[in-house]
């Protein structure tokens, strides 16, 4: 059989899907391994809307000519974060006969260290090279391959397609810094490097990740499953434990049933929480409810995340240029820690999870069960989707602390939008300082800033969220600053 290849350059189509195992046979068969890309061929299951993304691969699956398609790929998060040659199979390879749908089979002109199963594969596609063949033999079928290889090879060498490497679909996204919470700890100067990275991340923005925090993974999971349990009860059985404002807001509250976190979320944000915690003598508020174990774990977590938070406030202190502890010496003592569970079910059109926000408190760590959702504003004003990880935490300052730096540190505004199709599940947790510190805002006059207590403080940003929510308009339905959202470095 004779297979005729040409170059026809088409419009850069770029394609963003996980890559999925496959039938295996690429590299065992035909020794050309081939990453599947997931397809949402599910388009009508109307619990999980498609994403832009998962749209636009189900359409190119859908619309375009079966066959040979030249491309270039990069793995998001992989093994190796370059941009190589793609020789792409689209349709049912009908050389073998078990294939029920068409599918996408980049092989990437690249040889990586490992499988890259559970990445997102960013693909952009710049011509077809020829169509789809039933070859009579796999020896036939090998032989192909490896021309349509060779071919893409030399075609996506020429000047013309090369410059496509560097089309903005490639560009670098950006990451939060992720620091070593033993080496803050350890540190003993505003000039250690652990210090100056922790100083330089609430400069640029008061968002970083820490890992080496010391609060183990099996603590973790046994968090992410006693609250699974928990918000797996009826709503009858958590509306028994439902939050007012007599808790102090502590305690369970529906979707709907809170204040919203934006003024201009205008519908109720699609969130579930149960918060609890507070400054010392709170753990006996918290009990099992009817999940085994819950009440413990929720003990456990907020005094391991305490720990964490003092050993941030001791870097903190130094990076400041105070004694390492200036925070605890002031206001760390007896701090008003709380915990905020929250559930995020997936949007509807129109839904916010958490409108835009500062935290109003002055340090916030969490945890997530992975997934994004959570989205942080860049400086130049568009919003960087932030990878979530289960057992290192993104971290946050809130107002409180840009308060008491003096505005040297920054308070970020911030959101969740859960598109993906399954639950957000994160544990927040929040340390506000002692509520009857004073604040001393560090290198300011004491005449400029009013005096205040920490309590004070929080509780006035505190009671203006919950004003927002009474003060609702029913009009439109969306925060009109939800836009392009730029995708950050997973963890
Ligand atoms: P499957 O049928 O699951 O796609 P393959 O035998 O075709 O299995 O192997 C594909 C897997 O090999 C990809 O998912 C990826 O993780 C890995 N892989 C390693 N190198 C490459 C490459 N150069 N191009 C594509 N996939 C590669
Ligand atoms: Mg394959």
């Amino acid at each position: 059989m004779t297979v005729t290849r040409s170059l026809q350059v088409i419009e850069p189509t770029p394609l963003r899907a996980e890559v999925i195992h496959g039938f295996g046979r690429g590299s065992k068969v035909l020794g050309f391994p081939t990453a599947n890309m997931r397809i949402r061929w599910d388009t009508n299951e109307p619990s999980s809307p498609l994403t832009d993304e998962e749209s636009a691969v189900l359409s190119f699956a859908r619309d375009i000519n079966t066959g040979i398609y030249a491309a270039y790929a990069c793995v998001d998060d992989g093994p190796d974060p370059g941009v190589y040659k793609v020789a792409m199979s689209v349709g049912w390879n009908p050389t073998f006969d078990d294939l029920k749908t068409k599918t996408i089979e980049p092989w990437i002109l690249h040889d990586y260290d490992e499988d890259f199963y559970g990445c997102h594969l960013r693909l952009l596609v710049v011509a077809y090279i020829r169509p789809e063949v039933k070859f009579n033999s796999f020896d036939e079928l090998i032989q192909e391959i490896r021309a349509d290889g060779d071919f893409c090879s030399m075609q996506l060498d020429t000047p013309e397609l090369s410059a496509l490497r560097s089309h903005s679909f490639f560009a670098p996204r950006p990451a939060l810094p992720v620091l070593d919470c033993a080496a803050i700890a350890s540190a003993e100067s505003a000039e250690d490097p652990a210090i100056r990275a922790l100083h330089g991340a609430c400069i640029e923005s008061g968002f970083f990740v820490i890992e080496n925090h010391g609060v183990s993974n099996q603590l973790i999971d046994r968090a992410f499953d006693a609250a699974t349990g928990f918000f797996s009860l009826s709503d009858e059985e958590k509306a028994q434990h439902q939050a007012t404002a007599e808790s102090g807001y502590k305690g369970y509250t529906p979707v709907g049933g809170s204040h919203n976190c934006s003024p201009n979320s205008v519908a109720p944000e699609r969130k579930e929480t149960f918060y609890f915690g507070g400054q010392g003598g709170w753990t006996e508020t918290v009990v099992d409810y009817q999940v085994e174990g819950f009440g413990d774990v929720c003990v456990e977590f907020h005094s391991e995340m305490l720990k964490v938070s003092r050993t941030l406030f001791k870097g903190l202190s130094l990076a400041l240029g105070c004694e390492a502890d200036f925070f605890e010496t002031h206001a760390g003592q007896d701090p008003a820690a709380n915990v905020l569970l929250a559930t995020y079910p997936p949007v509807n059109s129109g839904e916010t999870s958490c409108g835009a926000h500062t935290d109003c408190g002055f340090l916030t760590m969490l945890c997530s069960n992975g997934g994004r959702g959570l989205q942080v504003r860049s400086t130049d004003g568009t919003w960087i989707s932030v990878a979530s990880s289960r057992y290192k935490f993104v971290c946050n300052l809130g107002d409180l602390a840009a308060y008491w730096s003096n505005g040297v540190y920054q308070s970020t505004p911030h959101r969740v939008q859960n598109d993906s199709t399954t639950d957000r599940q994160s544990w927040i947790f929040f340390n506000n300082l002692d509520p009857n510190a004073q604040i001393k805002p560090i290198g300011a006059e004491a005449q400029e800033l009013e005096a205040m207590t920490c309590g004070e403080y929080v509780s006035r940003k505190l009671q203006s969220m919950r004003n927002n929510f009474k003060d609702c308009p029913e009009t439109d339905v969306k925060d009109p600053e939800w836009s392009e959202v730029v995708e950050a470095k997973a963890l």
